[in-house]
């Protein structure tokens, strides 16, 4: 029980604060040892060469991830423990790792969040040498009905949170870490869990999940609202579906054919156990009922857009799923095609129209199709857009770049580039982005680099198959979107309408 004391600031009786780690030299032997080894793990990268580093001794390592200076073998395959920098500036940097931990006093759960700070540049060395800092970013107490943070005094009521979620149509999407104030994924501290067994978690069972737990990335939410508050959490906690279990568990209550899959008895429980099932999974079993994990994985990648698809058009979610994995076709692309063939009217009862033998072209066509023969207005405006850009037109002895002049531009582009430019069409029309070119004046004719440019900021610049630029492309972009101040005059109310609707 918490004791209740008089708090001299407010004259209040307020209910006496557990005592938790305040400075680095508060945090025990153990934990602080297994963030040095956590730490220590992660693998320093050259972002552009790719060359890998010991992060001890920032020796470059041998094959295998090698190194011969501290005798130590890396993980490099794994990328979980690869942190990306410019090797040529690792004492600018300082890199930071978080990590959670529980602690029990008197029977309180407290939360911690601990950073580790990484730098390379102590002072007094003339090498780089490497130090770690620890900081107790967040503590909270964790209760049986809210959580505070003990350094600001905020609460956080769970049920206010619940319920903000369950008014929320997309669960998914929930930013549930803004509420707790999270922004770190953090690796837990697992080794201690049991002390839990005997404190507000002892119905949650996490304890057992402590392999699981072990090699996840977690939110404070995953860990302190989520086990303590979901109703379907102890449920599938007990049952092993962790992943169910600590990403999802509103579902349960939100979705009736929940309990009819989860079943004990019922005939994809074993399936789902042996396949560790997330959320997605469940909700391509949900849609396609079928014990096929390869299947389950593909449809599961892009499932928000199968999901769009069915509402537009009832269609075999498992045809659909054959002919585009068969022909190696892309989902969003596919759902393009077919908004647009439903507008144009097409027949979807032929079988060569549901399912055409050349995508890209086919699609292509449709495109071309609704925006140059059907919608003139759309390619007027563009071209009088790429009028009006024509001031910010780039020139120097090699390159060249220059506004997409029309609807055929662009769709000859987007098949040149083989990226999705033909989706930028209304928004481009409606000056809500807009699209340049840049060549290379020996070849003019050849597409080389697409950009998308958004409030003077270039958005998108991208080589075929969607790869990024050199440095020195990059770095005449850079000089070229500094330049970018003539917006168009006549700037019409709508599409700052479209603007503001993009904003938000
Ligand atoms: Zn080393």
């Amino acid at each position: 029980m918490r004791q209740l004391q008089l708090d001299i600031n407010s004259g209040q009786i307020v209910e006496e604060i557990p005592k938790y780690w305040i400075t680095s030299d508060d945090i025990p032997f153990d934990v602080k040892q297994f963030i040095l080894d956590q730490t220590n793990k992660y693998v320093l990268q050259d972002e552009i060469t790719k060359i890998f580093y010991c992060p001890l001794c920032l020796h470059e390592l041998e094959a295998h991830g090698f190194c011969p200076d501290c005798q130590k073998t890396y993980a490099i395959q794994d990328n979980n423990y690869i942190q990306e920098i410019d090797i040529n500036k690792i004492r600018e940097f300082t890199l930071e790792n978080c990590y959670s931990v529980f602690d029990v006093v008197n029977g309180e759960v407290i939360f911690y969040n601990i950073l580790a700070y990484i730098s390379y540049n102590h002072p007094s060395a003339s090498q780089p040498f490497r130090v770690i800092q620890y900081i107790i970013n967040n503590a909270y107490h964790v209760l049986p009905d809210k959580m505070i943070n003990l350094k600001s005094n905020k609460i956080y009521s769970y049920a206010a949170i619940y319920q903000k979620i369950l008014t929320e149509e997309e669960t998914i999407n929930f930013d549930i870490d803004y509420y707790l104030e999270s922004y770190y994924q953090s690796q837990l501290y697992t080794a201690n869990l049991d002390i839990l067994k005997n404190t507000i978690y002892r119905y949650t069972y996490i304890w057992e999940a402590k392999e699981y737990l072990a090699e996840k990335y977690l939110l404070t939410s995953n860990l302190t609202y989520i086990p303590i508050y979901c109703p379907g959490f102890e449920y599938l906690s007990k049952m092993h579906f962790y992943s169910l279990a600590f990403d999802n568990p509103h579902l349960i209550k939100k979705d009736n054919t929940t309990k009819l899959l989860l079943n004990p008895k019922g005939k994809y429980l074993d399936f789902m156990l042996k396949n560790n099932f997330d959320y997605w999974h469940f909700k391509t079993l949900k849609l396609c009922k079928i014990k096929d994990m390869a299947l389950i994985n593909f449809l599961a990648n892009n499932l928000e857009i199968y999901e769009d698809i069915l509402k537009i058009k009832k269609i075999d979610i498992l045809k659909l799923s054959t002919y585009l994995k068969d022909n190696k076709y892309d989902v969003t692309e596919y759902y393009d095609y077919i908004c647009n063939a439903i507008e144009l009217g097409y027949d979807l009862k032929n079988k060569q129209v549901l399912y055409p033998q050349n995508l890209m072209q086919v699609h292509d066509e449709i495109v071309e199709k609704k925006y140059v023969i059907l919608d003139k207005n759309c390619n007027q405006k563009i071209q009088k857009l790429a009028h009006e850009l024509e001031t910010n037109i780039y020139e120097d002895v090699d390159y060249i770049i220059y506004p997409a002049g029309s609807v055929e531009d662009l769709i000859k582009e987007g098949r040149n580039q083989n990226n999705c430019l033909r989706l930028y069409i209304e928004k481009y029309s409606q000056n809500a982005c807009q699209i340049y070119f840049m060549r290379q004046k020996k070849n003019l004719d050849k597409s080389f680099i697409t950009i998308e440019v958004k409030n003077k900021k270039i958005i998108q610049a991208k080589l075929k198959n969607n790869e990024n630029p050199d440095e020195k492309i990059m770095s005449i972009l850079k000089k070229w979107e500094k330049s970018l101040n003539k917006y168009p005059e006549n700037f019409n109310i709508n599409d700052i309408f479209n603007h503001i609707e993009e904003i938000n």
